[in-house]
C-alpha cells in the first residue's frame, strides 16, 4: 500500500526465493520436486519451460529479472499489468484517506491497483477558485506519469515478495519464487516486523525507480516529496549513483535503506499499524519452535532489489549494520499477546520440548 492508506485491503505483501544473496542461475534445466503422496519420497524431475519466462511479468519483478525478461525496475513498471481505480477528491485533506495504490486480491487474483484521482470540484460549487485550483493541482500531481510509476514500483515490490500462487502454478521454472514472505516460520513479533519491512521495501523500490530515471535523464528534480532527501544528498556530493567504486556503492545502498527507515519510523509507521495488526490476525501461523526461525530468510527476500543491472541484497539488519525497527506500542502488545497464547497452545507433552517453549517465552520477555 502506498501512503495515505486506510489499509482496509492488504496484500501489500510478499515471497521468497530462498536464501540470502540471490544471483542468477537461470540455466538449470531441471528442478527436483518431492512427490508428496509417495511414501518413499521419490523425487521426480520436471523440465523447465523457458517459454514460461514471459509469464513472470505480472507475477514477480525479481523473477522476471532473474530470467532476463526485464533488465530494470522501469522496464517492469512499463510492462507489467495493473488495474486503475478512481477516487473522487473534493479537497477534504483532513478527513479523506486516499490510497494511491495497493496490492490486493480482486476476483481471486492478487492485483496491483493504481488510484486515479478525479478532482471533484463540481460537488463543491461554493468553494473558492483558490481551493478548486488546489484540488486540481493535487490531482494533476498524483496523476502525473512520474508519480504513477513510483507508486507502481512500490506496489510491484510487494507483488514480488508475495506473488500470486494461482498465477505461479502455470509457470514451470525452477528459480521461480514459490513462497510468500508471510509464510515463513516466524513469531508474531517478527511477522509484524516483516509487514513493516515490506512497506519500507516498497518505498525503497520507489526510490530506486527514481534513481534509474535520474541516471537516464539526469534530472535530480525527480526526487520529490518523500524522496527529496536523496536529491539533497546527490547535490551535496554525499552520494554518487554513477560511481563504480565498490565502497561507494555499498555506502549508497546503506544510505538508501537507512534514510527510508528513519523517515518511515518518524512519519509513516503509525499509518500502517492497523494493516499490520489485521494482517497478523488474518495470516500469521503460530511459530513452530521445532523448526528453524526463518525471519532472516524473509528479510533477505524483502531487501532484494534490482540495482544497476544486478540483483542485490540490501539486508543490513541481519548483519547488524542497522538496528532492528521499533514496532509501535500497539503492534508490540498485540504481537506479544499472540506469541504467548500461541506458545501455550502448542506446549508439548515432552519435557524437553517444554523446556524449549519456556526458553522461548523468556527470550521474548527480554526482547524489548
Ligand atoms: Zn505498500
Amino acid at each position: 500500500m502506498h501512503k495515505h492508506n486506510n489499509l482496509k485491503k492488504w496484500l501489500c505483501g510478499a515471497a521468497i526465493v530462498g536464501g540470502s544473496c540471490l544471483y542468477l542461475s537461470q540455466h538449470s534445466e531441471f528442478f527436483t520436486k518431492t512427490q508428496e503422496k509417495d511414501d518413499s519420497a521419490q523425487t521426480i524431475t520436471v523440465p523447465d519451460r523457458p517459454e514460461d519466462a514471459k509469464k513472470l511479468i505480472g507475477y514477480s519483478m525479481t523473477d522476471a529479472f532473474k530470467y532476463g525478461v526485464i533488465n530494470s525496475i522501469s522496464d517492469y513498471v512499463e510492462q507489467a499489468p495493473y488495474k486503475v481505480d478512481t477516487t473522487n477528491f473534493a479537497g477534504d485533506f483532513q478527513n479523506q484517506v486516499i490510497e494511491f495504490g495497493y496490492y490486493a486480491e480482486i476476483n481471486g487474483r492478487k492485483t496491483v491497483v493504481l488510484t486515479h484521482i478525479n478532482p471533484d470540484t463540481l460537488s463543491i460549487p461554493e468553494a473558492s477558485p483558490f481551493v478548486k485550483k488546489m484540488i486540481c493541482k493535487f490531482a494533476e500531481f498524483h496523476n502525473s506519469q512520474n508519480e504513477r510509476a513510483t507508486i507502481l514500483a512500490h506496489e510491484f515490490a510487494h507483488q514480488a515478495t508475495d506473488p500470486d500462487k494461482k498465477i505461479g502454478s502455470d509457470i514451470q521454472l525452477s528459480q521461480k519464487t514459490d513462497r510468500s514472505i508471510f509464510e515463513y516460520n516466524m513469531t508474531a513479533e517478527e511477522f509484524e516486523l516483516i509487514c513493516n519491512h515490506d512497506e519500507m521495501r516498497g518505498r525503497i523500490n520507489g526510490l530506486l525507480y527514481k534513481r534509474e530515471q535520474y541516471k537516464k535523464y539526469g534530472k535530480s528534480s525527480v526526487f520529490n516529496g518523500d524522496y527529496s532527501f536523496y536529491g539533497r544528498a546527490l547535490r551535496s556530493g554525499k552520494i554518487d549513483p554513477f560511481s563504480t567504486d565498490p565502497q561507494e556503492i555499498a555506502n549508497e545502498q546503506l544510505f538508501c535503506v537507512k534514510s527510508i527507515r528513519e523517515q518511515y519510523e518518524r512519519e509513516h509507521i503509525e499509518h500502517y499499524e492497523k494493516y499490520t495488526i489485521d494482517r497478523l490476525s488474518a495470516e500469521h501461523v503460530a511459530f513452530d519452535p521445532r523448526k528453524p526461525d526463518e525471519y532472516h530468510k524473509a528479510l533477505d527476500q524483502v531487501y532484494t532489489f534490482i540495482w544497476d543491472g544486478q540483483l542485490v541484497n540490501m539486508n543490513f539488519y541481519s548483519n547488524g549494520q542497522l538496528p532492528e525497527l521499533r514496532l509501535t506500542d500497539n503492534e508490540y502488545d498485540v504481537a506479544k499477546a499472540k506469541d504467548i497464547s500461541d506458545s501455550s497452545k502448542c506446549m508439548p507433552k515432552n519435557p524437553k520440548n517444554i523446556m524449549s517453549a519456556a526458553l522461548l517465552l523468556s527470550k521474548k520477555d527480554q526482547s524489548r
